[in-house]
C-alpha cells in the first residue's frame, strides 16, 4: 500500500507540470476531480476580476471600452484560444454561451449548404446540443431536421442530404473520443460540413482543427480552461467559410460598423460577424487568465499527464470494485477517451455524495454514472492515489448507504 503511495510521490517529483498547482486557488483538504465540469480559479483570475472591477470599471468607467481594451477582448482572447486548438488568428472569437454558439453555427452551416436539410448528430449527445438542434429544426420546418443516430451508425448515416454533422469530440458522460480527422474527412467526402463541440477537449486533449480541415467548432470556457462559472464560450469558423456563413443572431456587435448606428444590418467581414451583443467583460477577464495559464503548458504534456492520472485512478479502483457492482463506463484505452472517467453503479449518486463528504469532489450523471475529471494542471499523482483509496473505502464499507447521502440536490 505505502509502496503505491511512494510511487505516486515519485511521479509527482518527476512531473513537468507540477509547478502549475500553485497557480490555483483551491480549498485545503479537497481533492477536486471536477475541473471537467467547473475548473477552479487561477489566482490570476481572481486578481484580474478585482482589478477590472475596481480600476477599469470603477475608475475608467465607460472610457475603458477604448482605454482598457474591452472592445477587442472577444477577438484578443479568441486568438489565444485559437493557439490551443490548432486554429489561425482571426478564426476564433469569444461570445455568448456554448448553447447559443451552437445555434448560431448550426444555422450558419445550413446557410452554407442550401438544399441540404439534415443536421446529423448522435443519440446521447450532451442534452443542450440536442435541444438546441431540435429548436433550430422547429424554427425551420421543412428546411432542416435533426437526425440523431447511434454512434456506430453515424458514419454510414452521412449522405447527400446532410448539411452538417454535429458531434461532441469527447463525450460528456462516457468520455468516448471521436477521431476528429477521420470523422471530418468522412463528412467532407459526402459534401457535408463538420461542427465540433470541444467542451471536454480544449485544455485536455490535443486538438488540431487546422490539420483536420474542420469547418466549425464551439466550446466551453468554464471546464478545462478554468474561466469561471458561466464563463463566456468560444466559436471557430474556418477562414474559408467566413465570407459566406450567415449568423441568425444579427446583433449590433456583429455589424461591420457597430458605431455607425445604421438601421440595416451589414455583417462584419470576419469572425466578428458571429458576435451578437455587448461582451461580458468581467467574465472575459477571468477567462483570459485561465487561457493565459493554459498557454504556458505544453499541450502534449497536458494530455499525457491527464491520461496517466486517469489510468492510475482506474487501475487502483476497477479491479477492487468490480465485484461490488462497479463498471467502467469509459473506453478502456486512453487514446479512445478524454480526461475524465465514468463508472456505472446503481448507487452512483450516493457514492459521489459520500466521497464529497470526505473532500473528494466528483459528480453524478443520470441515471447511474459517477464521473471524475483528471485536470492535469492542478492534480497530483498523490491526489489520485488518495482519491482512489477513498473511493474504495466508501464502496467497500457501505458508507454511501447513509441517509444523508441519498438526498438529491438541484445540481448533481
Ligand atoms: C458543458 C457543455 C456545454 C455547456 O453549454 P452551456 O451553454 O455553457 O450551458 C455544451 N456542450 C457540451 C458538450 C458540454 O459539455
Amino acid at each position: 500500500m505505502s509502496s503505491l503511495r511512494d510511487a505516486a510521490i515519485a511521479r509527482d517529483v518527476a512531473d513537468p507540470l507540477a509547478r502549475f498547482r500553485a497557480a490555483f486557488s483551491l480549498p485545503a483538504g479537497v481533492i477536486y476531480l471536477n475541473g471537467n465540469s467547473l475548473g477552479p480559479p487561477p489566482g490570476t483570475a481572481l486578481a484580474s476580476l478585482a482589478a477590472v472591477a475596481t480600476e477599469e470599471w470603477g475608475q475608467g468607467l465607460i472610457g475603458s471600452w477604448n482605454s482598457a481594451g474591452w472592445i477587442e477582448a472577444p477577438t484578443r482572447i479568441g486568438d489565444k484560444i485559437a493557439r490551443l486548438i490548432g486554429a489561425k488568428a482571426g478564426e476564433v472569437v469569444v461570445a455568448d454561451s456554448t448553447s447559443v454558439n451552437l445555434f448560431k453555427l448550426a444555422a450558419g452551416a445550413l446557410s452554407l449548404r442550401p438544399g441540404r436539410r439534415t443536421i446529423l448528430s448522435e443519440v446521447g449527445n450532451f442534452p443542450t446540443d440536442l435541444y438546441v438542434l431540435q429548436g433550430l429544426s422547429a424554427l425551420t420546418p421543412g428546411q432542416a431536421r435533426l437526425k440523431a443516430v447511434a454512434p456506430e451508425a453515424l458514419i454510414e448515416a452521412i449522405d447527400a442530404d446532410v448539411a452538417v454533422v454535429v458531434l461532441t469530440q469527447v463525450h460528456y458522460k462516457s468520455s468516448r473520443r471521436w477521431d476528429m480527422a477521420a470523422v471530418t474527412a468522412a463528412a467532407h467526402a459526402k459534401g457535408a460540413l463538420i461542427l465540433w463541440d470541444l467542451s471536454h477537449s480544449t485544455g485536455a486533449v490535443a486538438v488540431d482543427l487546422g490539420a483536420c480541415r474542420a469547418d466549425l467548432a464551439i466550446g466551453c470556457g468554464y471546464k478545462y480552461l478554468n474561466g469561471g462559472p458561466g464563463a463566456p464560450a468560444y466559436l471557430f469558423v474556418a477562414q474559408r467559410h467566413q465570407q459566406a456563413i450567415r449568423s441568425p443572431l444579427t446583433g449590433w456587435m456583429g455589424h461591420a460598423e457597430p458605431f455607425a448606428f445604421d438601421d440595416d444590418y451589414r455583417p462584419a467581414p470576419d469572425i466578428r460577424a458571429q458576435v451578437t451583443g455587448t461582451p461580458p467583460i468581467l467574465g472575459l477577464a477571468a477567462l483570459e487568465a485561465g487561457v493565459d495559464l493554459q498557454l504556458e503548458a505544453d499541450p502534449a504534456q497536458v494530455e499525457a499527464k491527464g491520461a496517466a492520472l486517469a489510468e492510475a485512478f482506474r487501475a487502483a479502483v476497477s479491479p477492487r470494485l468490480e465485484a461490488r457492482g462497479l463498471d467502467l463506463a469509459s473506453p478502456a484505452a486512453a487514446a479512445d477517451r478524454g480526461l475524465h472517467l465514468a463508472f456505472r453503479h446503481p448507487a452512483a449518486y450516493a457514492i459521489v455524495r459520500a466521497m464529497a463528504a470526505r473532500g473528494v469532489i466528483g459528480d453524478f450523471r443520470a441515471p447511474d454514472a459517477a464521473r471524475f475529471g483528471f485536470s492535469p494542471l492542478f492534480l497530483s499523482y498523490l491526489d489520485i492515489h488518495n482519491a482512489a483509496e477513498h473511493f474504495v473505502e466508501v464502496v467497500e464499507s457501505g458508507e454511501f448507504n447513509r441517509p444523508e447521502h441519498q438526498v438529491r440536490a438541484a445540481v448533481t
